[in-house]
This record gives C-alpha cells, structure tokens and sequence, in this order.
C-alpha cells in the first residue's frame, strides 16, 4: 500500500519523538513513546493517525474508565481536525461512531452489577460497587484500546 506508507514515511519524519514499529494492531505505549500499527487493517491511515494522536496529548494512564473514553473521544477528534486536514486523510465517522459504541458497551458491561444488573459507580482503578445491592466487584485491567477492542469483538 503505496499511500499508507507515505503517510508513514511522513509521520516519521514530523514525528521523531515516536517510534512506529510494525505489529498486529493499533496501541500507544507511553512508557517507551511508541505507537504500533496493523499495516493490513483497512482503515490504516484513521487509526495511525488516532493513535498518533493520543500520542500528542499526551495520553498516560487513566484512573476511571470514563477518563480513558474521554481520551478516546478526544483522540478520534484530534485526528479528524487536526491531522486528517494536515495529512490528507478524510477520517470517516463510521469508525469514529463505531469505536466510540465499543467503548460504550465495554463501560457499560463493565459497570453492569453482576448481582442485580443495577448500574454500579467506580470506586477504585478495578472495582465498582452497585448502587442497588452495594456489593463490590472487580474488573480486568485493560490498557490499550485495541486490545480491549479486539476482546469485545471476540465476545460478540
Ligand atoms: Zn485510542
Ligand atoms: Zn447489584
């Protein structure tokens, strides 16, 4: 994919802070500053440029999961605003629209008291307590978006 490559090619040069390594999906690694990247997904150019965008802010780590959907949210926007026009790359709000639902069933089967099915409230990085029956339960860590994903779509 002639295209992509430019784009990558581009990025790397503007961007030499990152590092972009090839691997088998999309991720953020703030600890090392690197982005990885799926060259076979078909919407290469969006999501390189989504990650490369949380990459700019600065994303880190989140304490409530809600945090991580706004740094999704503000990933996706960042992308499409800043760096699609920069780039020449039209971001389609399908996978925007797309990402975003996954994440929102992501929370909301996170939050989903596993007693009652009342919605539960974070009270800690991996724990939620049900509002209704006020037991406490657990939840996985899961860092990156991709993983969490790719997990969700496997479930379906
Ligand atoms: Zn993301
Ligand atoms: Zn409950």
């Amino acid at each position: 994919m002639p295209l992509a490559h430019s784009l990558l090619n581009s990025l790397e040069s503007d961007f030499s802070d990152f590092t972009f390594t090839l691997s088998d999906s999309f991720e953020w690694h703030p600890a090392d500053a690197a982005i990885t990247y799926d060259p076979n997904d078909p919407y290469f150019e969006s999501r390189l440029l989504h990650e490369l965008s949380h990459a700019i802010l600065g994303h880190q780590s989140y304490e409530r999961d809600i945090d991580l959907i706004a740094m999704e949210r503000d990933a996706w926007q960042h992308a499409k605003m800043k760096l699609g026009p920069k780039y020449k790359v039209e971001v389609p709000g399908d996978i925007i629209h797309h990402d975003m639902d996954t994440y929102r069933d992501w929370l909301h089967a996170r939050s989903t008291c596993p007693h009652c099915e009342s919605t539960g409230i974070q009270t800690k990085k991996q724990t939620y307590q049900c509002v209704t029956c006020r037991k406490i339960w657990r939840v996985n860590e899961a860092r990156t978006c991709s993983l969490r994903r790719y997990k969700l779509d496997q479930n379906k």
